[in-house]
């Protein structure tokens, strides 16, 4: 299984660099680079059926993934996560054809375990000795499971009011956790201070070429889970935005494989109305999203005021034919529960935020009842056990709580604090 990686391209100016040395931003014009691989010579060595009988993680992939040496391919187990139907969520909105891709069931509970794998896979292979990035959280905790994984030693910035699970995640996995008075955007200046020093290199979001790699899985493993065709929309909760560009970037790779015809889904951008650039910029026509002042959600992989990859994903939402849209944090914590009783998965804000917006568009008709959908529910709900009950899952009252009962069953009442009373 060799990679068929090339080359380094820049997303915006095009220019090319080598693949043999550790890069961050273009160096040209400092925008995401992102990797290219010989597709022609692996569409002839690698027809799709060969991939059956391959290992149940994303590196049944890694003929299109970068990692040179095959000893440098860390696992945990990631990926090739489970595709179910859910009809009674299904139900509850009005789109009877409901698929969930549950991203939960990753190493350290999230999709950031995808990309961080990739990242530190190849950070480790081109020499780098120590890592380190800024995180609303997951990603903190999946970059210190890889680290450990590879002996590296990893950094994490962090909001001080990152989820408190999190936290102590990160630190169990061996990763130096700072916690920062601010947001996302402010830990990434003590990253970029430390770069300035030489202390690590760099894995924040789309300012390293592999994260996206990591991610662009999401969309293989898609296509290949229903027979090599794609949804009618995918719903994906939007930070930084990695995932939704790279399923875009899977998209047209597996089309020059021959694995895929041209077809697309509608991709659906979701974010929270607390910070919602994006969504702000899609409405506007924007091609870049300005920065989201006084950013608050109860989803804090939402609580991206800026992204990196701004251009990216508003290129792919428009090309797809899809759409960007908010959603308000009550309906999130209303359908947190809902989801769990309806399905079965315990799940993350980010993931409830899907089935808000799904169902807003089917009421819009913008989604048609007979459509395929399929939602990313991106993270584990255990590690929001702050925003939903007290440590013996009863019911907790505290400063401003709301109490909803989301089911209409008195003995298993949810109620939940808002999010800026963390
Ligand atoms: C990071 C994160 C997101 C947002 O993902 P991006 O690829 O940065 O847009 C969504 N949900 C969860 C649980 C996350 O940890």
């Amino acid at each position: 299984m060799r990679s068929h990686l090339t080359h380094l391209a820049c997303a915006r100016c095009a220019a090319t660099y080598p693949v043999d040395a550790l890069l961050n931003l273009c160096p040209a014009c400092r925008s995401p680079l992102l990797a290219r691989y010989d597709l022609a010579a692996a569409r002839d060595a690698l027809p799709r059926a060969a991939l059956a009988d391959r290992v149940g993680s994303l590196w049944r992939y890694a003929e299109l993934l970068p990692v040179i040496d095959a000893a440098w391919r860390l696992t945990l187990g990631e990926g090739w996560t489970p595709l179910l139907a859910t009809p009674r969520l299904g139900a509850a909105i009005g789109l009877p054809n409901l698929l969930v891709k549950d991203e939960g069931l990753n190493p350290t509970g999230s999709f950031k375990a995808r990309g961080l794998v990739m990242a530190v896979s190849r950070a480790g292979e081109l020499g780098a000795k120590a890592v380190a990035l800024p995180s609303a959280g997951n990603a903190g905790a999946a970059l210190a499971a890889y680290a450990a994984r590879a002996g590296l030693a990893a950094h994490v910035y962090v909001p001080r009011d990152v989820p408190p699970l999190i936290a102590l995640e990160t630190r169990m996995l061996g990763a130096d956790v700072t916690l920062i008075d601010g947001l996302i955007t402010d830990c990434a200046a003590h990253v970029k201070a430390g770069v300035a020093e030489g202390r690590w290199f760099d894995c924040s979001t789309l300012a390293e070429p592999y994260r996206v790699e990591g991610k662009k899985t999401m969309g293989y493993e898609l296509a290949e889970q229903l027979g090599w065709t794609l949804p009618d929309v995918i719903v994906y909760p939007t930070g930084g935005g990695t995932g939704l560009i790279g399923m875009w970037k899977a998209f047209d790779e597996m089309e020059a494989l021959g694995w895929i015809d041209g077809r697309r889904p509608r991709m659906v951008s979701v974010q929270s109305a607390g910070c919602a650039p994006i969504v702000r910029a899609w409405e506007a026509g924007a091609d870049h999203a300005a920065p989201w002042v006084g950013a608050a959600t109860v989803a804090p992989g939402l609580r991206v005021p800026s992204a990196i990859g701004d251009f990216l994903i508003l290129d792919a939402v428009r090309a797809s034919g899809g759409c960007a849209i908010a959603v308000e944090d009550d309906a999130i914590l209303e359908w947190l529960p809902r989801i769990g009783h309806a399905e079965g998965i315990f799940t993350a804000p980010e993931s409830a935020a899907t089935v808000v917006a799904a169902a807003e568009l089917a009421a819009r008709g913008w989604i048609k009842p007979d459509e395929r959908v399929l939602l990313f529910f991106t993270g584990n709900g255990l590690k929001y056990e702050y925003l939903l009950a007290d440590g013996a899952g009863a019911a907790v009252t505290h400063n401003g709580v709301t109490a909803i009962d989301a089911v209409g069953n008195d003995t298993a009442a949810v109620v939940m604090a808002r999010g800026d009373e963390r």
